[in-house]
């Protein structure tokens, strides 16, 4: 190694370090506030998987196991009921003006797992139901993102966010929380501003998921 290298090799530990100290790197904390105990705990893969390709998806695969290892403690905290109606999440948007895309396709041989909410830039988004902030980040086809685990441990999925709300993963919120702002980032960037609103039901063991069509379960505010 020469000494460029183990500079290289010496900033980007320091960098690391400090996202890690920053929590930028994810959370993957406890829901804040809940008092509770693993109801279950999530399988492992029956195969293992090959080994990571490199060290950035060593990095995420680690990520995520520590998120599906917290899973079942927000599954506890939130409880079995789950929400049969969502209050319309993007403000100002009422459930007559929204075109029902679900099933839809989508480039790449998809179908359009959720619906879109359009809103101009900046637009706030609440939280369609009360729960805890599972995950915040950014992602390929779905740019800045945040996920909330409400009642029966569903998923409720927001995307290309312009950005996020003043909330941490693990932070407890209602209705009226603010979770972020209407964008068009990740692969809506050459749309109209959108919410793409995802949800995501339980399966039988908890630990995996089937998209649920939000349309409706739709109330307005
Ligand atoms: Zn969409």
């Amino acid at each position: 190694m020469n000494s460029v290298s183990i500079r290289s090799a010496w900033l980007a530990s320091i960098a690391f370090l400090l996202l890690a100290t920053l929590g930028v790197t994810g959370a993957q904390v406890p829901p804040e506030g809940a008092d509770v105990e693993a109801p279950f705990v999530c399988p492992e893969p029956d195969e293992p998987p090959p080994p990571p390709a490199n060290e950035a998806e060593r990095q995420e695969r680690e990520r995520r196991a520590r998120y599906r290892a917290l899973f079942p403690l927000y599954v506890a905290a939130v409880g079995p009921e789950v929400d049969n109606r969502l209050p319309i999440p993007v403000d100002g948007v009422r459930a007559s003006e929204i075109a029902d895309t679900w099933g839809a396709p989508r480039g790449g041989g998809r179908r359009h797992e959720g619906q879109d909410l359009f809103a101009p830039t900046g637009t706030p988004i609440r939280s369609a139901t009360p729960g805890f902030v599972w995950r915040i980040g950014e992602r390929t086809l779905g740019g800045k993102t945040v996920t909330v685990i409400g009642g029966g441990g569903r998923r409720y999925y927001y995307a290309h966010l312009s950005d996020y709300g003043d909330i941490r993963e693990g932070q407890a919120v209602t209705t009226d929380t603010v979770i972020g702002f209407v964008g068009n980032t990740g692969n809506a960037r050459t749309t109209p501003p959108h919410l793409h609103f995802g949800v995501y039901e339980s399966r039988e063991d908890a630990c995996s998921w089937d998209a649920l069509d939000p349309y409706p379960l739709f109330v307005n505010r």
